[in-house]
């Protein structure tokens, strides 16, 4: 064989080498990793359902949703106020999401927390009083708590329990990620923000705008259903912008 001809055939052995690894990237289980670049093609048309990864319980803070799908999740509801509206526009745009609630409006608010796993999206435990501190205390006392937002959760859905753990102010530390593993909770993390937790809030083309330059098919996406008074009025109507956008691009949404 001439040089040419080697050369030629060591060319095409490190370009499928190389195809080889784009294609197992794309198809990678790991769900901890992002995936730069999945290229618009890939994704699935809109209507058409993304299976759930299932991230699962490990010593693993997610930030990305391991299929082309993004997560729309809600933190600290339910709200009687802002829940049953945000559930509104999910149905009008056939969207399921995470809702990460905090024990004490489970309690006071069970027929919206049953409301929300009818309607198909997934329940996420976000400790019982939203007390930043948590991710300090002791694992006994971590256990306690998440535990029982666990059963106020579970007793409030009728019988769902949370697969998700997203701690108050996403202050993880390995402990409290390590007791909510042992709760069977996958530690949920996000990747964009909408900052629609700012006091006064930010107009809602400015919070959707935080979205839809950052997001992409697989990112994991904050936003909030119930918090400082009178800012949700703007996430509600900034989430319409948000999925339009995602739609637009002929994006998928999951809910895990
Ligand atoms: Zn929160």
């Amino acid at each position: 064989m001439s040089n040419w001809a080697r050369r030629v055939v060591a060319l095409l052995a490190v370009g499928l080498v190389l195809i080889g690894l784009a294609g197992a990237n794309i198809a990678q289980p790991v769900v901890s990793l992002p995936i730069p670049g999945v290229p618009v093609a890939a994704v699935r048309p809109a209507g058409a359902a993304v299976p759930s990864p299932r991230l699962m319980p490990a010593n693993t803070v997610y930030e990305y949703t391991g299929t082309a799908g993004i997560a729309l999740t809600f933190d600290d509801g339910p709200s009687p106020i802002w829940t049953p509206k945000v559930l509104q526009v999910l149905a009008k745009y056939h969207v399921h999401a995470v809702f990460c609630m905090v024990g004490f409006r489970v309690r006071e608010h069970p027929e919206l927390v049953r409301a929300v796993a009818q309607a198909g999206h997934t329940l996420c435990n976000h400790t019982v009083n939203h007390d930043p501190s948590i991710s300090r205390w002791s694992p006994r006392d971590i256990h306690r708590d998440l535990a029982e937002n666990n059963q106020l959760i579970t007793a409030a859905s009728g019988g769902v329990r949370p697969r998700y753990f997203r701690s108050p102010q996403g202050l993880f530390t390995p402990r409290v990620v390590e007791e909510a593993r042992r709760l069977g909770l996958a530690s949920l993390g996000w990747r964009v923000t909408a900052f629609d937790w700012q006091s006064p809030p930010l107009p809602p083309k400015a919070l959707a705008r935080n979205v839809d330059i950052r997001v992409r098919p697989g990112s994991i996406v904050l936003m909030h259903d119930a918090g400082s008074p009178g800012t949700h009025r703007h996430t509600l109507a900034a989430l319409s912008i948000i999925i339009a956008y995602i739609q637009e691009h002929g994006w998928q949404t999951t809910a895990l």
